[in-house]
């Protein structure tokens, strides 16, 4: 542990702290961003243009100008040049160091121009002492923790840190060619590494030291691998150690046990892939032990029915289940379905099925939260509103959450108390449309078993993908009005502007008065966030119903609306859009029998163009409808910071692997963790400490 005192901080020792850089071993593993070579003096009359160098030169003139504005100009001479330095920003100490005379290192690049050589903002240091045999390490910081700082620090955090070797020589050997890091096969302690990685000689092939390729950098990026499967498997593992009700079909009564009423009641069958969820599921539900299942499929691949038979499986074994949702339209359309597909079925033995949300009467909402106490309700199904506190479950059996990236750490925490009292903790299930693609599955949810529907219903069409131009908006018109003629449905989404949700609020507005005026005859309704409940429930039901012909919408709509009837499916300003979201507004057509279509309208920016990422998501929605290929490029685009969302929010991710390239160090690492916990546990709890510290608490839930 650092020795300083945390009464008399200094701003930058908190700046330390604010990065997380608390103990020894924080700061050892804080490697740097690039490195600079200071281990050569470059004699001016050798310096290319435009090189970056080290000159050791006497300062000649040194005066202030402040014409055409105030600037230090310097002339050094290193007896083979001369060069001029030019700074516009420096301290009175500056005039000092930088006196006539005075012989000084200095560090920049060098333009040689019409008037001689420049370099401009300079580093310099006095020229006494040795040059450095290790090239300068310069690491990721923030205001208030100059380099220099952080530098002495890991300094002396590398000489005192305690660096006993974590990853067993017995664990299985890296899949990898000669020449690279092996456990217990390399010469290369983690020590070295890390020597190494901090100050390295300067004859290294920088290239490798940039891109993360040289053998102590795959060694670094396998132990922090392992680091995170070791830690996502102690929780896995930890879980398995509590306790939930054993849900398993009780009964014998008449005409069969809950489940097998709903699938006779059911207007169609299941598909294969759902028959074979529905069976990992149900197995999960039996064992007393809580599932944590994620449950994932394409838009429209039926996760509801999944949800539903699920929770059927709780209610016949006598307990209740709660399903959640992350917007008051989505838990509302699941309501109005489950209450379609379960009550009947729950009449007869004096059950319902309840609801919960924001908006809700007072009266209303206290009899609802009578009959989830009391366990009448068998489902309760909501927003948020479910986990609030005055919210308390007779027997709460099954949690289910759907669209779970768009719930943080803390509501599946407490959906997981709700059962607390009686030493049980419900099961989870959560549901995701955005599929998570393999190495992330493999890495930060390594802790939850993965469910995957990859079959969509049949008799669907798939659903064709359009670029088009803003400029013919007009044919994009006379497009929704034959759909409407045809008495088809049409989505019209209009972006969210991020700056400003009023200015979103008027953009659809407008284009909401000018698709009413250009379709005559046509019920066009509009729906945005700041809607009150009541009256965007009305718009749903009459775009539900199938009266109004044309729904203009901000991205309200994005998640889960399910109106089989709508085929065309129009995203104004589509550049703007995240490809998964892109994605998820196009499941909402190609949901029925009827040929669908999605119109992406996109608009160049003020130069003319359309940037080159918006470019790119748009030609991947144009080239596949395949989820788990959109989430591979999405993943690409974005990278796995952004694509994790509330899942990791405060979560530590990796720093130094990548899961594009380092694939082959996560198969190891997922091989390596378990044999390093059950052979070595020791190693593996110390392993865990130095790579996450207090962290791993985060990736537990
Ligand atoms: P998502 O997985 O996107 O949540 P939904 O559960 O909303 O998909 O299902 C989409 C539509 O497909 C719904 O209308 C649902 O009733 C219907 N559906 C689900 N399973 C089947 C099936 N096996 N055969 C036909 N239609 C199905
Ligand atoms: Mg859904």
């Amino acid at each position: 542990m650092p020795s300083a005192a945390p009464a008399a901080q200094s701003p930058a020792r908190k700046a330390l702290i604010k990065m997380g850089l608390v103990r020894d071993i924080d700061l050892a593993l804080h490697l740097p961003l690039r490195y600079e070579d200071e281990t050569r003096i470059t004699p001016l009359a050798q310096a290319r243009d435009g090189s970056t160098v080290q000159i050791e030169a006497t300062v000649t003139t040194s005066e202030v100008q402040l014409r055409p504005r105030r600037q230090l100009l310097v002339q050094v001479d290193d007896g083979t040049g001369t060069c001029e330095l030019r700074f516009f920003s420096f301290y009175p100490s500056h005039l000092k160091t930088l006196a006539v005379g005075a012989r000084l290192r200095f560090r920049g690049e060098v333009r040689g121009g019409f008037w001689g050589r420049q370099m401009l903002h300079p580093a310099f240091r006095a020229a006494s002492g040795e040059l450095p045999r290790a090239l300068t390490p310069v690491y990721p910081t923030v205001n208030g923790l100059p380099q220099a700082y952080l530098r002495r620090a890991i300094v002396t955090a590398l000489q005192r840190v305690d660096l006993p070797e974590t990853v067993a020589p017995d664990l299985p050997p890296l899949p990898l060619g000669p020449g690279l890091w092996q456990p217990g096969r390399s010469a290369m302690t983690l020590r070295e590494a890390l020597q190494f990685l901090h100050h390295p000689p300067p004859d290294v092939p920088l290239a490798t030291l940039e891109d993360h390729s040289h053998p102590a950098w795959q060694r670094l990026k396998a132990e922090e691998l392992l680091a995170q499967q070791i830690s996502q498997l102690q929780s896995k593992r930890a879980r398995d150690h509590l306790r939930a009700p054993v849900l398993a079909i009780q009964t014998a009564a008449e005409g069969g046990d809950l489940p097998t009423l709903l699938r006779a009641a059911l207007p169609f069958g299941l598909t294969g892939a759902q028959e074979r969820v529905c069976a990992e599921i149900a197995a999960d539900l039996a064992r007393g032990v809580p599932m944590h299942r994620l449950l994932q499929g394409d838009v429209g691949s039926g996760k509801t029915v999944v949800a539903a038979l699920s929770a059927l499986v709780a209610i016949d074994a006598g307990w209740q289940c709660a399903l959640m949702a992350p917007t008051e339209i989505l838990a509302e359309q699941h309501f109005g379905k489950l209450v379609g597909w379960l009550e009947p079925l729950l009449a007869p033995r004096g059950l319902r099925v309840a609801w919960l949300a924001g908006a809700q009467k007072k009266k209303e909402r206290a009899s609802m939260l009578a009959l989830v106490e009391s366990g009448e309700a068998a489902l309760v199904v909501g927003t948020h509103a479910v986990i609030q506190e005055q919210v308390r479950f007779a027997r709460l059996g099954l949690a289910v959450i759907d669209e779970q990236h768009r719930f943080g750490v803390a509501q599946r925490l407490a959906l997981r108390k709700k059962l607390a009292a009686s030493q049980l903790e419900p099961h989870l299930l959560m549901m995701s449309a955005t599929p998570i693609p393999r190495t992330l599955a493999m890495s930060y949810y390594a802790d939850l078993d993965v469910s995957t529907i990859d079959e969509l219903p049949p008799g669907r069409t798939p659903v064709v993908t359009k670029l088009i131009a803003d400029s013919r908006k007009d044919e994009v018109v006379a497009r929704i009005a034959a759909q409407v003629a045809a008495g088809r449905q049409v989505y019209w989404v209009c972006p969210l502007i991020e700056e400003s949700e009023a200015l979103d609020l008027s953009n659809a507005t407008a284009t909401h008065a000018e698709l009413s005026e250009a379709l005559p005859g046509v019920l066009v309704g509009l729906l945005h966030s700041r809607m009150p409940v009541a009256e965007k429930r009305a718009v749903m039901e009459l775009f539900t119903s199938g009266a109004m012909g044309v729904l203009v919408s901000t991205t309200v709509i994005e998640v889960g609306v399910d109106v089989p009837n709508a085929s065309l499916m129009v995203i104004e300003h589509a550049e703007r859009f995240g490809l998964s979201q892109l994605h998820q507004l196009r499941g909402r057509v190609g949901r029925g029998a009827a040929a669908s279509a999605c119109v992406l309208l996109y608009a160049p920016n003020e130069s003319g163009r359309v940037g080159e990422t918006a470019k790119e998501r748009l030609r991947a929605m144009a080239e596949t409808s395949d989820g788990f290929e959109i989430a591979r490029r999405d993943l690409e685009i974005r990278g796995p910071g952004e694509f994790l969302g509330a899942r990791q929010s405060g979560a530590p991710l990796l720093r130094f692997a990548d899961l594009q390239t380092d694939t082959l160090l996560l198969d190891w690492a997922r091989e390596a963790a378990p044999v390093l916990l059950d052979r070595h546990p020791a190693l593996a709890e110390r392993h865990v400490a130095r790579w996450l510290g207090g962290k791993a608490d985060y990736l537990k839930a």
